[in-house]
């Protein structure tokens, strides 16, 4: 009763034909998949599993290292570097890109990864997930970290699982966006989700409202409208909303559109961001592009940024077409000096009442 289903491999070999090593290609996400199974039964034992639990390390970002975290990236090395399919890979928990063992033959791509996103969601079972970068290693000699600075724009396949009440993979060859279910009784994943398309407006924003001080001009006056609501500029409400799961707030933003802020902000200046450019927002950011959204900095595409390091932390604002349009222009309006300093219209209609106004 099954048969018409189209598993991920069938769905691979079909989106793969064309493309050059596709026996590779497709390999290679099969691995990926296989490890995120295993990281989707691990996640899912909870308080029960072995690897639950409170911090153990601090990885390279500085982020809090827990049990799972590194267990969900041991998983993705194991399940990914045997096969001849990867000259290399690199992980938010690996200061360093990883070199495969001798015995294994190197492969014509490099598999950059966030094991377990949103870990710090694990001890309030909210979702998490794995989010993961396919690039292309040129030559035969082992990868080097400069190999893996490619911009965005280079990623041959880009995804993400998402560990909620279902099990999800999200994925793009650069041939639309399409969303697969685990089927735990069979193992496999099913399409049920293909050719995925943002909606281009909205009325749904997330941002974490509690860094407001530290927002540039741009940022702060692109919530404020939203926040005005039927009162303001824009005219009708929105609703706000916050997962503190790049994974969560990405796979919302696919199902049912929406706009996703980690902007760039001031709280600490060295570093240009929160989220990460190789693992977090490139993979993400072709998902969404290919969903017919947009991921941006602020100030120009993220699949253009040139990367100088692994590890390096870029501002994010990705979903839905319009809205992101909107928050790039307010930005350009900015550097460019043309925007009007923001006055919110409830603070307008109080201004009589301010003390500087009576002065
Ligand atoms: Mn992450
Ligand atoms: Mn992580």
């Amino acid at each position: 009763m099954h048969l018409g289903r189209t598993t991920l491999s069938k769905f691979l070999i079909q989106q793969l034909h064309d493309v050059p090593d596709h026996g590779k290609l497709a390999g290679l996400l099969v691995d990926v998949a296989a490890a995120i199974k295993a990281i989707s039964a691990m996640t899912a034992r909870g308080a029960l599993g072995a690897s639950y639990g409170a911090a153990a390390a601090r990885n390279a970002s500085g982020d809090e290292q827990q049990p799972l975290d590194l267990e969900a990236n041991e998983t993705m090395l194991r399940h990914c570097e045997w096969g001849g399919l990867v000259a290399g890979m690199a992980s938010e928990e690996l200061e360093a890109p990883y070199r495969l063992a001798d015995e294994y033959a190197r492969g014509p791509y490099l598999l950059v990864f966030d094991p377990l996103d949103g870990s710090s969601n694990i001890d309030v079972n909210v979702s998490v997930g794995t989010i993961f970068s396919v690039l292309k290693h040129v030559g035969s000699d082992a990868p080097t970290e400069q190999d893996y600075l490619q911009k965005g724009t280079e990623q041959v396949a880009a995804g993400y699982a998402i560990y909620g009440p279902a099990t999800m993979l999200v994925l793009t060859v650069g041939k639309g966006t399409h969303g697969f279910t685990l089927d735990r009784e069979i193992g496999n994943f099913i399409l049920t989700h293909s050719s995925l398309r943002i909606p281009e407006d909205t009325s749904e924003f997330a941002i974490n409202t509690s860094n407001e001080r530290f927002w540039e001009p741009p940022v702060a006056r692109y919530v404020e409208e939203c926040k005005a609501g039927k009162t303001g500029i824009r005219g009708r409400d929105f609703n706000m909303r916050w997962i503190a799961s790049l994974v969560a707030e990405a796979h919302r933003i696919l199902m049912r559109g929406g706009v996703f802020m980690y902007p760039k902000d001031t709280k600490d200046p060295a570093k240009a961001g929160r989220l990460r450019l190789m693992y977090e927002a490139n993979p993400i950011g072709m998902v969404i592009e290919q969903a017919g959204g947009m991921a941006s900095t602020g100030r120009g595409r993220i699949l253009e940024v040139a990367p100088t390091e692994l590890h390096q932390r870029v501002p994010v604002i990705l979903g839905s077409k319009n809205e992101v349009a909107r928050i790039e222009r307010y930005h350009h309006e900015y550097d460019r000096g043309e925007d009007k300093p923001f006055i919110s219209p409830l603070f307008n209609e109080r201004s009589l009442y301010r003390p500087e106004a009576r002065a």
